[in-house]
């Protein structure tokens, strides 16, 4: 994106403050024009004292009132619309800042998984605060400075040749010079500075992933090893960050520079053209009041020249973010989807992640309101794929979907995800409260409702043991309990929620048979009464389940009921002998299978 394009965006993303910000930036217009007053009626009243003493009189009140009341009235007004400017600037880029860092976390959690597990989350919170920050400062600049500079310097150079031509081309020279050089430095800096981004983000990713896996890295004694790690990043962030540093500091000497320089010349330029008889001292004056102004709004140009720069690449991130489209969205037609029975149907379903390889081959079964049907296969075989389809984690490439007859496509996302619920492999709770964990499927359960679903899903017991009961915080990712708290708590959060859809992922780790108990009780619980799916690893879900789909390379090869399939003597049967009814995988010809 070109600066110019991007800075466009950045004040279009004021979004609903647009009209505050349009008066803000007329405020500034009008404060840019009062200032250049000041220089004007400063070189008025120097030519009238000036004139008063070559003509050996002392210069009357009656020629100065009107002078020096003007430049009050001005004086007075630029102080009040800065604070004005001030004050409201501050407050706006401040609402905007979290107004745009929620529309940025809103749409992140409406992206699909399949973005999600493309970009880490470190990325995604770094890109998230460091835009918000980057569009805080450049709004803020906007109307505090860039604003007024930009007007000043459109009208600062036509007044200052107005009022002498041939100090005013000086300035224009000097100014042509000057931001010639500053263009160089920019186009320079740019692509440097995306490379700074790029591995700012990498440090961001790395050090999230490294939080994230406290646990792997203090038992694999990899702390040395990460920091090191960090480090060599943080290397590679100085090294392509100096030398941008070096060229704005050049920059910032020219400034300085610049200043002297311009100053100097005026005076020498000035000195001159007064002894030729073409200068008045009074146009000196207000040319050096010009030619300070000049270099501080040059200073200022800099400035955000540099930010811009330097900002861009975050700033671009952050907008790339905001512009990625989910691939599932509501349609425009979509309808939200009933109370439902139940009842679901995969006709064709054909799906691969990349375009090349498939993932799922003409899926077709049905599933009756109330059944069990049990998943089970290889590792890779399309079991997971297969049920993320249904809640529409991603969308088929053919076939169709169906609840209830109707085409899952068809219906509001918030709707169809209300009706099926999810109890994943991995717990995934947040860092709250038990009670808030429970809650998320249903915000206003009853606090009986509560007790009930933790009752049933055997969970009770643990959670009264607690230091705070249900108002115990739990960790990140659940982190203080244990994998079988866990699991029972996020079937207790299935319970609360009571979709007519269950989908669930077994927990393929083992638990102590006291626990392993409990959690089968829970999940027994859990499936009465509603369509269930599950990924099967174990014996008893799978003998009990309505029928059994036995997944291979993307393709379901054998299906029916545990006794049908072992009837049948195929696959299955090979799979269960080996499984299950010789106390574990003894032959190599069986397929390998997730326990
Ligand atoms: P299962 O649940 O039976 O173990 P999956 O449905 O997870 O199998 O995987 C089916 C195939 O799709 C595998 O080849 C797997 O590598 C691939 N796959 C799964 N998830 C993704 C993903 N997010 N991106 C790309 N490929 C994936």
């Amino acid at each position: 994106m070109s600066f110019l394009r991007l800075y466009g965006r950045v004040l279009a993303a004021l979004g609903p403050e647009r009209r505050l910000g349009w008066l803000l930036a007329l405020l500034n217009t009008a404060l840019a024009l009062a200032l250049f007053a000041e220089p004007i009626l400063f070189g008025r009243i120097v030519d009238t004292l000036v004139r008063a003493q070559a003509a050996d009189r002392t210069p009357g009140w009656g020629e100065l009132i009107p002078q020096l009341g003007a430049w009050a009235g001005f004086g007075l007004f630029t102080i009040l619309a800065g604070v004005l400017i001030s004050l409201h600037a501050d407050r706006l880029a401040h609402r905007r800042r979290l107004g745009i860092m929620s529309l940025y976390f809103e749409h992140v959690l409406q992206l699909p998984l399949g973005f999600h597990s493309e970009v880490h989350s470190g990325r995604l919170l770094k890109i998230m605060l460091q835009g918000a920050d980057g569009l805080w400062g450049l709004w803020l600049a906007f109307f505090r400075e860039h604003c007024a500079g930009m007007v000043a310097l459109v009208v600062l150079l036509p007044v200052a040749v107005w009022v002498n031509w041939r100090l005013g081309l000086l300035l224009v020279v000097l100014l042509a010079i000057f931001a010639g050089f500053t263009f160089y430095v920019l186009n320079r800096t740019q692509h440097l500075q995306q490379n700074v981004e790029r591995l700012q983000s990498d440090l961001a990713e790395r050090s999230a992933d490294a939080l994230g896996n406290v646990a792997v890295i203090q038992s694999f004694t990899r702390i040395e090893a990460e920091v090191r790690g960090l480090r060599r990043t943080m290397e590679e962030v100085l090294a392509v960050q100096i030398p941008v540093l070096s060229w704005w500091a050049m920059v910032s000497i020219a400034t300085r520079a610049a200043t002297t320089l311009t100053i100097l010349a005026i005076f020498l330029v000035g000195t001159a053209l007064h002894l030729s008889g073409v200068a008045s001292i009074g146009e000196i004056v207000t040319f050096v009041g010009f030619a300070t102004m000049l270099v501080g709004r040059l200073d200022q140009l800099v400035a955000f020249c540099n930010t811009l720069v330097m900002d861009a690449p975050r700033l671009s991130e952050f907008f790339t973010v905001l512009d990625t489209v989910a691939n599932v969205r509501d349609r425009p037609d979509a309808v939200p989807l009933g109370p439902v029975t139940g009842a679901v149907a995969f006709e064709d379903v054909s799906f691969s992640y990349d375009g090349k390889r498939t993932a799922l081959a003409d899926v077709s079964f049905r599933a009756a309101p109330g059944e069990t049907i049990a998943l089970v296969g290889p590792t890779g075989a399309g079991k997971s794929t297969a049920l993320a389809l249904l809640h529409r984690a991603f969308d088929p490439q053919s076939g169709r979907i169906t609840i209830d007859g109707h085409d899952i496509r068809a219906v509001t996302l918030a709707s169809l995800r209300r009706a099926i619920g999810v109890v994943f492999q991995e717990a995934m709770l947040f860092n709250r409260s038990i009670e808030e964990n429970l809650r998320v499927g249903r915000p206003e359960a009853t606090a009986e409702e509560v007790r009930v679903a933790l009752e049933r899903a055997q969970a009770a017991e643990f959670v009264a043991r607690q230091s705070e009961g249900l108002a115990t915080i739990v960790g990140e990712r659940g982190r203080s309990l244990s994998g079988g708290e866990r699991q029972r708590l996020a079937i207790a959060r299935a319970l609360l929620k009571d979709p007519p859809i269950l989908i669930l992922d077994e927990a393929t780790s083992a638990l102590d048979a006291g626990t392993e108990a409990k959690v089968q009780e829970a999940l027994d619980e859990v499936m009465k009464g509603r369509t269930t799916f599950v990924i099967a690893h174990r014996l008893a879900t799978i003998r009990n389940a309505d029928r059994i789909l036995l997944f291979e390379g993307g393709r379901i090869v054998e299906a029916g009921t545990f006794d049908e399939l072992v009837r049948l003597g195929g696959r299955f049967a090979a799979l269960a002998r080996a499984q299950f009814m010789v106390g574990g995988p003894a032959s190599g010809e069986a397929p390998p299978v997730e326990t």
